[in-house]
């Protein structure tokens, strides 16, 4: 692994000195030994090295209609790494071709989502409203060339001439309107002389074409509504199906990578670009979208999700949304490496949630640092330790990292450590804490326990305890072996926190597939703890650092808490759930 990046890094470097074709190639080849093949590697690879294609230029084209969710980064990594990987380049381009829908808020997200997620830059975005204009004079020529037409038919007659799957549409009444009577209802779509629905154009194709999409599409509707970025210059905004494949040209895209269900689009993407005066021929490709079990990829889902208040925002930690991971505390290099593995492939599938999980969990075992936290405190009181002393013991930050190094955390006569540790009639193969018991504290002294004090009702108050002074950092001089080893805090120095556990936002593997996804939804899926107890060097973390809570799982700070009331975020517990691992 380690060589493999060193490699890379070496690679990198070579790539900024290759001036002739041949040592691209080279490079190129030597790059495509590193990476698990797919498909689209290897037609971009072809693509280079047949001399078709001097340099790849790649797009990401999100609408700017809501946040980016894990399905999106799917995208990102494969249009902006394969451009990476190939020495070509990528756009971001903010596909604004519906201002009831679109807001800026969301173009600023989606660009730092994309930027947090590790590519592009500002200078790299661009907007399908930058390319109104030209979009609209290729409209024009459409119609000069007696290949668009304005129709009077209403969005519910197009719907029923367009005929079905099984029988063939019919010509609109309007189809055969002379090529300057459609200039003229064009150029006054466009000045605004017409009500929204009142008149849209087409694409004159075939209507009887066994593809739907070739029954002359809609390729402009009138749309009276003020857009973020041209306000209200415009009143007609072109289709997805005309702005896409010629924003495409207009960008000298070479690989147009978009999901499996634009396939059936293909042909009348390739039939404007043929149609129309461009030079540039991008080529469309499909690959299969993310799907993930246990949470919804679809914005409208998540939108509803948010706006019916089933979960608090967008960015709520149990949403599959950039943001929502982000604030869970997800690394974004884990969900690359995630998105990396599951590789790219052109039938669908359901990734297991675990899986993503799994490759948090690598990753942050590796970097996070280790603290202690104690979410269901019961006392320790350790009786031969005396009550005027204190002690900082020294603790390991990171033992798979030891550039980590230390820290001191605060000892005293009076702890807390998890209910869980402690069982008054110990079940078997139980090697915590109980009557008679010894256990090691974590970094500290083997503590031996000595009574039980009860509330009145029986509830166990705390616990006590001695300690053998001589087994300090862990170990005795005798050599004396316990089975079990607790995570505990001071008492005295331990700072209250909340902290939020998550588990599925779904109940089912596969929601989207409900009739209604909302009744599926898991009542349990935010579970917060008021009263946990952490070590005192978390109580300022920085928000979005990972730890390892030692014994518990990896955890994050939450903009919500403050430094007198810090809330955690748990980003994955340490259970390696993910069974087919284990197979
Ligand atoms: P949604 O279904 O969530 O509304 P969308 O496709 O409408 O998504 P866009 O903003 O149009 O959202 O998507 C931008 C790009 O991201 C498109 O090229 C789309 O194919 C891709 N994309 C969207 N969802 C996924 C997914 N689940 N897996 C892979 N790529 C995706
Ligand atoms: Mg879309």
């Amino acid at each position: 692994m380690a060589n493999t990046g060193k490699k890379k890094t070496a690679l990198l470097e070579r790539t900024t000195v290759i001036d002739t074709l041949e040592q691209e190639i080279l490079i190129q080849e030597e790059s495509k030994q590193l990476k698990p093949s797919h498909f689209i590697r290897d037609r971009i690879y072809t693509d280079l090295t047949s001399g078709n294609t001097p340099k790849i230029i790649t797009r990401f084209p999100p609408e700017p209609n809501g946040y980016l969710h894990i399905g999106h980064a799917k995208s990102i990594c494969l249009n902006f790494g394969m451009a990476e990987e190939f020495n070509g380049f990528c756009i971001l381009r903010l596909d604004d071709t519906n201002p009831t829908k679109e807001d800026t808020e969301y173009s600023q997200a989606i660009q730092e989502d994309v930027c947090w997620l590790g590519f592009g830059s500002a200078t790299d975005t661009s907007y399908t409203s930058d390319y109104f204009e030209k979009l609209y004079s290729w409209a024009v020529y459409l119609i000069e060339q007696g290949k668009a037409y304005v129709d009077d038919l209403t969005a519910d007659e197009i719907r029923n001439y367009r005929g079905t799957l099984k029988s063939p549409g019919c010509d609109s009444p309007f189809r055969d309107r002379i090529v300057e009577e459609n200039l003229e209802l064009f150029a006054n779509m466009r000045a605004g002389v017409f009500t929204d629905g009142e008149k849209v154009l087409r694409a004159k194709i075939d209507m009887k074409s066994g593809n739907i999409n070739m029954r002359d599409p809609v390729i402009y509707r009138i749309l009276h509504s003020t857009h973020p970025r041209t306000r209200d210059q415009w009143c007609i905004y072109p289709t997805y199906d005309f702005a896409h494949g010629q924003s495409d040209a207009i960008e000298c895209i070479t690989h147009s990578l978009c999901t499996l269900e634009f396939a059936d689009h293909r042909p009348l993407y390739d039939w404007l670009i043929e149609s129309l005066p461009i030079s540039s021929k991008p080529k469309q490709i499909e690959f299969a979208r993310l799907n993930m079990t246990y949470t919804v990829l679809s914005k409208r889902k998540l939108s509803e999700l948010v706006s019916g208040g089933y979960v608090h925002g967008w960015d709520d930690p149990r949403m599959p949304t950039l943001r929502g991971m982000r604030r869970r505390g997800i690394p974004a290099v884990a969900i690359r490496d995630f998105i990396n593995r599951i590789g790219v492939a052109r039938a669908d599938s359901i990734v297991e949630y675990e899986y993503l999980e799994f490759c948090i969990r690598e990753f942050l075992n590796k970097t996070a640092d280790r603290r202690m936290a104690v979410l269901n405190p019961l006392k320790l009181v350790i009786e031969n330790y005396p009550n005027y002393m204190e002690e900082e013991l020294e603790a390991t930050n990171n033992p798979e990292d030891s550039s980590a190094g230390k820290r001191l955390v605060p000892f005293g006569r009076e702890l807390y450590i998890e209910h869980d540790d402690f069982m008054e009639i110990p079940a078997k193969k139980y090697f915590r804490l109980a009557p008679g018991k010894e256990v090691r504290l974590r970094y500290a002294y083997y503590v031996t326990c000595t009574g039980v004090i009860k509330e009145a009702d029986g509830r166990i108050k705390e616990i006590r305890c001695s300690y053998d002074p001589e087994s300090r950092g862990g170990n005795t001089p005798d050599g004396r072996r316990v089975k079990g080893t607790i995570h505990w805090v001071s008492a005295k120095h331990s700072v209250s926190a909340e902290i939020r556990r998550f588990s599925h936002l779904f109940t089912v593997e596969n929601p989207g597939a409900e009739d209604d996804f909302l009744s599926v939804l898991n009542p349990d899926s935010m579970k917060v703890i008021s009263g946990a107890k952490i070590e005192p060097s978390l109580s300022n973390s920085e928000i979005g650092r990972p730890f390892q809570f030692e014994r518990l799982g990896y955890f994050t700070s939450d903009p919500d808490g403050t430094s007198v009331h810090p809330v955690f975020n748990e980003i994955v517990s340490l259970k390696d759930s993910w069974k087919k691992l284990q197979k």
